[in-house]
């Protein structure tokens, strides 16, 4: 069997935890196993890379800062190759260059385009354990690129997929996929299993367990996988195709706290303002989520639409610069202090009445709504960001959630 294991930050932060990787790896490769292992940046290594590149210089380019944040797990997988050479097994660290990942040109949040297996399998057949880089990649003018925070998880299931791997599996410091997370709910209950469609919007919505792209690209081939503890045994949470049990009528609650709303108010009231404001931030790149816009009054309209945090300033930047020309509007306003709570479940489709009962948890709380968004399998809603843990209470509570 082939297996790729993926260790986030946390389970590689210190001598002793690498360690404990080390030797898990071995337990498998013991069983006569092909073990690729995917590494994250040692602890909060990629946050301090972060810290030193601000203060240098603020305005960065994200060309340095993916050569920087590289570095990061280009550490972890060296150590992790001699601490399992340590223990008498063969091991070999390889970079995003050495094994050639390829993404697209886009630096900070690259995609992975294709990933070339021959030095991989060749380190295998000679029965070797193969740790490898997580979030990097190269693109076309040969320079380091990175997959985006959390990327590590996508790097192990473009592996394993690439690889035909038998098994895909995501360890990381909580025991699998959470009704919600389980600092903010103390009864949040683990799932044992979630399809690949829920994950996704919960992976997307901020439930901060898998990087969204990593259920993206599980889905596209297939790519079974676990996610679950690096520091016990067990079992962890699948995550497939189909659930065996019945559908959840409500699988669980997101919360993502990392975004910030910004209204665009006063806007002419015309057919292409809402293009050109969304094609203007899709051409730097910056996603937009929930979306407002007002009934047209007096020849104007609003339109109001949250980004990630990190995004805001420069989303704004960008407004400012066209309000003299495409995108004539009277005020830009901006409000960080929100957050994204969402409720996911397959088996929303075929009942009524879920968002209805949302609504009243919060209402129950008087916890005002700001903006509502649904889909098939989800209903978010952004409030402020100082209510968050009693919402997140109050709506996992409506649902039964708990343990
Ligand atoms: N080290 C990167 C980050 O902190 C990638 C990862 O951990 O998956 O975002
Ligand atoms: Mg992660």
């Amino acid at each position: 069997m082939l297996i790729v294991k993926k260790f986030g930050g946390t389970s590689v932060a210190d001598k002793e935890r690498i360690f404990n990787v080390a030797r898990r790896c071995v337990e498998e490769y013991q069983k006569g196993n092909d073990v690729v292992v995917v590494l994250s940046a040692m602890g909060k290594q990629t946050d301090v890379l972060l810290d030193m590149a601000r203060d240098i210089n603020p305005k960065a380019s994200k060309r340095e800062l993916d050569m920087l944040l590289t570095t990061g797990e280009q550490t972890s997988v060296a150590l992790m190759a001699m601490a399992l050479n340590s223990l008498g097994v063969p091991a070999i660290s390889l970079n995003a260059f050495q094994v050639a990942m390829h993404t697209n040109s886009v630096y900070s949040n690259s995609r992975l385009k294709s990933i070339d297996t021959e030095r991989i399998k060749t380190e295998l057949d000679n029965r070797k354990i193969v740790v490898i880089t997580g979030f990097q990649g190269i693109n076309k003018f040969d320079d380091y690129t990175t997959l985006g925070r959390g990327g590590s998880d996508t790097t192990a299931v473009a592996l394993a997929a690439a690889l035909h791997a038998d098994a895909c599996e995501i360890y990381t410091d909580v025991d699998g996929v959470f009704t919600a997370d389980p600092r903010l709910v103390k009864n949040a209950r683990k799932l044992n299993e979630i399809t690949y469609d829920e994950m996704l919007d919960l992976a997307s919505l901020g439930a901060g367990v898998l990087h969204n792209r990593s259920v993206e690209l599980a889905k596209k081939y297939g790519v079974q996988l676990v996610v679950r503890s690096s520091l016990n045994n067990s079992e962890g949470t699948v995550v497939k195709e189909e659930v065996k049990m019945e559908k959840l009528l409500v699988s669980g609650v997101a919360v993502d706290r990392n975004v910030t709303r910004i209204a665009v108010m006063g806007l002419e009231d015309q057919p292409g303002v809402a293009f050109k404001l969304f094609n203007h931030l899709a051409n730097h790149n910056i996603n937009v989520d929930v979306i407002l816009q007002s009934v047209g009054r007096d020849g104007t309209k609003d339109i109001s639409f949250t980004v990630a945090s990190d995004d805001a300033d420069e989303a704004v930047e960008i407004i400012e610069r066209h309000r003299e020309g495409s995108l004539k509007c009277e005020k830009v306003d901006v409000e960080k202090s929100i957050a994204k709570l969402s409720i996911v479940g397959a088996g929303m489709m075929s009942h009524p009445g879920v968002a209805s009962a949302m609504f009243e948890a919060l209402y129950d709380e008087n916890i005002n709504i700001k903006m509502i968004s649904t889909s098939e399998i989800r209903v978010t809603v952004i409030i402020d960001d100082n209510k968050v843990e009693k919402a997140i209470n109050a709506v996992h509570n409506k649902f039964s959630l708990g343990e």
